[in-house]
Formats: C-alpha cells, structure tokens, sequence
C-alpha cells in the first residue's frame, strides 16, 4: 500500500486494514495489511503479532550473526534469536553448510538415517538423566508425547502443571489457574472442552505446601509432574532448589514421574540444561523424561523426549504407547542440529555466553537505576529476563504484578533504538554467542537512553 502521486484518493482503509491503523511508506505496514487478508492476525503464532506491546510486527528478509534486517532494511540487534534456537548468531556458517550438504543429498526419506543416531547419542551424552529418547519436530509435539508415555507408564491418569509454565498448545495443558488451592480443569482456549482438561492440576510455581496438598489428595492417580526447571514463559523465573527436590521427593514417594521441560533452558541454560546445575548440589535431582527442542534443531524443526530405557520402553513400537511423526528425525533439520550441539560444545562455550549475557543483564539494571527506575534484571547461561518491579519474581503473579505499560513504552524506545527485545513482558530474552562486547555496550547504550525517554 505504498502511496504514489498518481494513486486516485482513498476515501478509507479497507476493511483488512483493521488492525493497522494508519498508511505508511513502511513496507513493515504494507506486508502486515497484506498478512492478514490470508492468515488470521497475519502472523503463524500469536506472540509476532505484537498485541501486548501494539505496533506493526517486523518482517525479517535476512538475518546475520548478532543482527537481522527487516522488510524495510532497518538492522536491528536481536535478542529472541528465533525464540531461543539461534544460539550461535544467525546464519552461523557451519550450520549453513551442514544445512547445505544434508539437503543435497536429499530432503526427508522416512526411513532411518545415521545423523539420528548420532543426534540420539549426542542428547544422551550432554544429558544423562536420558538414556534413550525419540525425536520428534515441535517443542510441542515432544511435551503431549511424554506426558502420554507418563500416563502409559504408570496407568494413571493425572497430571500437574504450573500457572505459567508453557508446555506447547496441545489440548490438555491448555489450562487456565483459578483462585482455588487446587485447580482442575479450566480450559485456557476456545474449542478444548473442560473433558479433555479434567485431569490436569494448575499449581502455582515454587509452592511446595500446594504441591504437597496435591499429592496428599491425588497421590496415587498422578502420572506425572511437568515444570520448565528455570521457566522462560512468564519471564525467566528459576525454580528454588528447594522446589525441585521437593517436586523430585513427592514424585518419587508416590511413583508419579518428573518431566523437566527443557524445550527452552536445554542447551541454552548450561550444557546438560538446567538440570545440570541443579544436579551440581545434589545429584538425586534428575529429572525422569526430559523434553527438549529449539537449540536443538538449530533453527529447524527438531524436538526430542527422552528418560530411562525402562520408561523409554513403553514407547510404539517396542510398548503400547503409540506416537509416531512423518518428518520426525528429519535429515536437513538433524544436521542442523548437530552442527549447533557441535558448536556449544567448544571448550569455554557457556563461560563466554554466560559472562556476555550476565554483562546486559547487570548493565540494563545499573541504567535503569540511574534513571530512577523501579526494575531488575536476572541472567543464566544465555537466557535473561528483566522486569519492571523491585524484586526478581518466583511465579507468576510476581510477573503480572510488575509495570507492564512502562514494559511496553521500553520495548517500543528500544526498537527505535535498533534494539529487538521480546514483545510481550512474559517473555526471556536470548543472548547468542555472536553477541560480543561491541554488540553488547550498543545495547546498553540504547538502553540507557530507552530509560531516560520512558522515565
Ligand atoms: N515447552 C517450552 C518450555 C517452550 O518454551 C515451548 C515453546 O516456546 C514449547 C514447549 C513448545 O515448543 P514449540 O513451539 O516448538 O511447539
């Protein structure tokens, strides 16, 4: 919809330019108008729509390293990497090429390859609560599948989740927290009836008493218990370490199985995920099944579930626990994978990601304060979060709680800035090890700035 001269006039927008409310030159505006006449909202998942900061989303046409460029060549440092899987920079080379190479020998054959068993090997080597795993294509995808070995497993049928942690969009974990002590089965989504939803339990984060009362009442019809061990979902809140072995001790008593959601902390927390740091207090932490994507695949689709061989059994087609997936193990995407797991395994690999993202983090609080502001910023391995508040949160109404509307004005004077953070305040931000000193002290100097405009 870029004007010209000779355009006749324009009485008013048409009726698709509903959620884009003015006419630029922007050719961000032009391609957002044009997406939603074919895809609702115009975008493929909700969160690039930019709802919960308002504005027009930014079409990416390339992407480099530390940077990508949008539809109207504005480079912008990026700090979501792909929403977590670009943990070398974009468009690192060895990826590229291991990209290249698989594909010319051919797409997808749906029949076994080699790299999946190297991949399997990999993940089983980095983490070793797994002894087997099963590859899959989504985050989502590999989250519905452990909960069903779980259920299959044990011949139960319960499960519990937490008020905030996301564990993909299928049907039973689409479930909403009420004001109860324990909450059942409230959908969060249209078209999911409150059946499909009935045995699923919404606790809140880091509460061991409620935890407790779930067991005492349920014990012996829980499958399992799902967590993000350091959640990236409601920002980037850690679990206490006294939550995690308190998860690990009720699991255990009452035979239900622990599934650390990893899909986002995997690879990008530390080596072995956020299970390993855990495990370097206290070894008996390990999580049962273990599920895992982004970092992964690399930027392509692979996603993975894994555990002990002896729950791993139950899984089609050695038990009866069927899952199944046209382009699971695909051999474009696992190499690309391997190509990224080759990468963070370089020696110092997470010291430097570690170092560089703890520097934004600690260097985004120190600005803020200097501008007078209420904020806080926390960091782990390449994964931070930042709020609006006067202390770190432990779940989720600590993160409801915090200034979102001074969260938004800071994303917007950010983005004029050149600087791509998360558009939404529920979200963590990701650090890339193409991130260097330079690219960081350009952020922070945005920042400093973002927060003297929005004081
Ligand atoms: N689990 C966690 C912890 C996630 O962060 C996500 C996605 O962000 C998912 C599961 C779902 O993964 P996907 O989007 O690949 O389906």
């Amino acid at each position: 919809m870029r004007a010209s001269s000779t355009d006749p006039p324009s009485p008013s927008p048409p009726a698709w330019l509903t959620d884009c409310s003015t006419v630029t030159d922007s050719r961000n505006d032009e391609l957002f108008a044009r997406a939603q006449r074919t895809t609702p909202g115009g975008v493929n998942s909700p969160v690039r729509a930019f709802r919960q900061v308002g504005g027009v989303p930014r079409f990416v046409t390339r992407a480099k390293g530390p940077y990508f460029w949008d539809a109207d060549d504005t480079r912008y440092i990026d700090y979501i990497g792909s929403w977590g899987p670009a943990i070398l920079g974009h468009a690192h080379p060895s990826v590229v090429q291991a990209v290249q190479d698989a594909a010319a020998r051919g797409l997808s054959f749906g029949t076994p390859t080699e790299g999946e068993i190297e991949m399997s090997e990999t993940l089983c080597r980095l983490v070793p609560s797994m002894e087997q795993v099963r590859l899959v294509s989504s985050g989502t995808e590999a989250a519905m599948s452990a909960i069903r070995l779980a259920r299959g497993a044990t011949g139960r049928p319960k499960l519990i989740k937490f008020d905030g942690c996301y564990h993909g969009h299928s049907d039973g974990l689409l479930v909403k927290a009420g004001s109860g002590l324990l909450t059942f089965n409230t959908p969060s989504s249209a078209g999911v009836p409150p059946e499909i939803t009935q045995h699923t339990i919404v606790l809140e984060y880091n509460h061991c008493e409620r935890l407790e009362s779930a067991f005492a009442e349920y014990g012996d019809a829980i499958a399992c218990v799902i967590v993000e061990p350091i959640a990236g979902n409601m920002n980037l809140v850690r679990s206490t370490p006294e939550f995690i072995s308190c998860m690990r001790a009720l699991c255990t008593k009452f035979g239900a199985l622990l599934i650390f959601d990893e899909v986002m902390s995997g690879f990008r927390v530390a080596l072995g995920g956020a299970q390993s740091i855990y495990a370097q207090s206290n070894p008996g932490l390990a999580p049962d099944i273990t599920v895992l994507g982004k970092v992964i695949g690399g930027g392509l689709p692979v996603a993975a579930f894994g555990g002990r061989r002896e729950i791993m059994r139950h899984l089609s087609p050695e038990g009866g626990v069927y899952q199944a997936g046209t382009l699971s193990g695909n051999p474009v995407a696992v190499a690309a994978g391997l190509a990224t797991l080759a990468g963070v395994e370089a020696p110092g690999f997470y010291d430097r990601l570690s170092a560089n993202t703890r520097r934004l983090a600690d260097g985004m609080a120190r600005a803020a304060h200097e501008a007078g502001t209420e904020f806080c910023s926390d960091a782990v391995g390449g994964m931070f979060g930042f709020y609006f508040s006067s202390e770190k949160p432990f779940a989720l109404p600590d993160v409801s709680g915090s200034d979102i509307e001074r969260f938004k004005r800071f994303f917007h004077a950010m983005l004029d800035r050149g600087v791509y953070l998360a558009p939404s305040a529920y979200e963590a931000g990701f650090v890339s090890a193409a991130h260097d000193d330079a690219t960081i002290s350009a952020t922070l100097a945005a920042a400093g700035e973002a927060f003297a405009a929005i004081a």
